[in-house]
């Protein structure tokens, strides 16, 4: 049985006065949504403010993003190491705001994983579609294509603790939400590729749906029976609203 895990990607939002007061609300709420477990990405600063503030809490941590290198000269990155220093859980690798604006390639982003998991943080690795690609009917093509990035790398042992985000390019921050069909259908051929390498791994590999995920039409996405959590962007940044998601999953 797959615990759902409902993820909040702040992306570059907030200050410290409102990540205290959104630390604060989420802090409040968590123990009531006891059935899922839960966890933030803060922007990098935030770190120590989130570790602070959420430290007893049923609620995990991590970052946006993570350098592939193990140190040295390279400005303005961030090590896997230092996230230990923050005792993160996870860290997002291949969010498509990455891949798009920074030009993170499926090769790049597969050695970030194994970094991620050589220091034991759990990646999450997004994957999905844009909107042209959809239209030309490549969806699986361009979704198989980023999975067989990390499997190659890493093999399929590398999704025993990994999580995987499907992210249609088309639904983040757009208000266009994937249905739950066209979510479902995705997840289950990212399940039925792992399958058909190892069938145990599959079965437990958690895969989140991303996409303008909200309160209103999480409860049914989260129904799905190979949809196993959210990823959320805009909505995380509200306490409130990020719990009612969580909710709609226990
Ligand atoms: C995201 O950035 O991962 C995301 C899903 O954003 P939003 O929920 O705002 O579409």
């Amino acid at each position: 049985m797959r615990r759902k895990l409902v993820a909040g990607n702040w992306k570059m939002n907030g200050s410290a006065d409102s990540i205290r007061k959104l630390l604060q609300g989420i802090r409040e709420g968590a123990a009531g949504v006891a059935a899922v477990d839960l966890a933030v990405f803060p922007p990098f600063v935030y770190l120590g403010l989130v570790e602070q503030q959420l430290s007893g809490a049923p609620v995990a941590w991590g970052t946006q993003n993570l350098s592939e290198h193990g140190s040295g000269a390279y400005t303005g990155e961030v090590a896997g190491s230092m996230l230990l220093d923050f005792h993160c859980t996870y860290v997002l690798v291949g969010h498509s705001e990455r891949r798009t604006l920074y030009g993170e390639t499926d090769d790049l982003v597969a050695r970030k994983f194994a970094v991620a998991r050589k220091l034991g943080i759990k990646p999450i690795l997004c994957v999905g579609e844009t909107l042209d690609e959809r239209e030309q009917g490549v969806t699986e093509a361009v979704v198989g294509r980023q999975l067989k990035a990390v499997l190659t790398l890493e093999g399929i042992g590398a999704f025993i603790d990994a999580v995987i985000a499907y992210e249609p390019v088309w639904a983040i921050g757009t208000g266009r939400t994937a249905t739950s069909q066209q979510a479902q259908d995705v997840h289950a051929f990212i399940r039925a590729q792992l399958a058909a390498i190892d069938p145990a791994v599959a079965s437990q590999t958690r895969i989140l749906y991303g996409g303008s995920m909200k309160a209103a039409n999480a409860g049914e996405l989260l129904s799905m029976s190979d949809i196993d959590g959210g990823l959320i962007g805009g909505a995380s940044l509200d306490a409130k609203e990020f719990l009612a998601i969580a909710e709609a999953g226990g």
